[in-house]
């Protein structure tokens, strides 16, 4: 595997999954972040024996890293509403069996929007809904990253308690980890800029969950200020973040082996990867 922090972007699977690999491997990644579907979309994907062997020797071609899957954004484990649940616990499902098929570690995925029923039954439902999935998936390795978000709405997962919550309430929590991102916490209002809310915002998570369950960090910055509550990625130091907290997490020790993914404006789209190249190399470079 290449030398140097791990540092990678959302890559494309347009045109077959071992294609995304080929895109990281290009873009200079060592670890790359893609979705095993159409996330926009509730129709499953079958995966092919031979789409999973090319998968797999493309992988050992370009000697690729850790491959982190994310889930689709119409799944809700928080939902109240009973079909949704239903339908987005056999959508995880689907996307667990596709990844651990792909030998990928971590599906990373969006803890869910209450819709209006409490910030405590929402993650009563997630942990239920985790609970289920992994009773289903018994001898699995993927394990589900929780990421944290912006708390637009009703959703859940804007505080390092909420996560720590449900990580307490699932019956294996050995089989859960945790994807902190870095435009989100920014908008939940996490402040990053200086020093000493960049350490306390790590203290917290040893704290409240322990940095051993710290896996995936998506690195974006924010168009939106610190506590907007608003998701908008912007381009590494061109947001409300700017570029010294990400020199700070490329150059911190504690961080190193874990997958730092970008998914700045564009990434994963394929038309975006001189972008992609030029946000990567700053990272590189903040790396010293
Ligand atoms: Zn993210
Ligand atoms: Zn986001």
């Amino acid at each position: 595997m290449k030398e140097g922090p791990l540092l990678g972007a959302h890559t494309s699977i347009a045109g077959g999954l071992d294609k995304a690999i080929v895109r990281g491997r290009d873009l200079g990644c060592n670890t790359i972040q893609i979705f095993t579907k159409n996330s926009n979309q509730w129709k499953e994907r079958h995966l092919e024996q031979d789409e999973i062997n090319a998968f797999h020797e493309a992988r050992e071609e370009s000697d690729m890293g850790p491959v982190v899957s994310h889930g689709s954004y119409l799944i809700n484990l928080a939902s109240p509403d009973d079909e949704i649940y239903d339908k987005s616990i056999n959508a995880m499902f689907c996307e667990m069996k596709r990844s651990e098929k792909l030998g990928i570690e971590y599906l990373v995925v969006h803890p869910g929007s209450h819709r209006g029923a409490g910030e405590e039954e929402g993650l009563k439902r997630i942990v239920q809904a985790v609970d289920r999935l992994h009773q289903k998936t018994g001898g699995y390795k993927i394990r589900i990253a929780l990421e944290t978000t912006a708390g637009q709405g009703a959703n859940l997962g804007y505080k390092l308690e909420h996560i720590a919550q449900m990580m307490e309430s699932v019956r294996d929590n050995s089989r859960l980890a945790l994807c902190l991102d870095t435009c989100h916490v920014f908008a939940a209002g996490y402040e990053l800029r200086d020093g000493k809310s960049y350490e306390r915002l790590f203290t917290e998570v040893e704290m409240l969950i322990g940095m051993e369950y710290l896996k995936v960090i998506h690195l974006n910055d924010s168009k939106k200020d610190c506590g907007s509550r608003v998701d908008r990625h912007e381009d590494i130091g061109m947001g409300m973040i700017g570029p010294e907290p990400f020199k700070w997490i490329m150059q911190d020790g504690r961080l190193k082996d874990i997958s730092k993914i970008i998914e700045t404006p564009g990434t994963g789209t394929d038309k975006n990867s001189e972008k992609d190249r030029e946000n990567l190399q700053l990272l590189r470079d903040f790396a010293g």
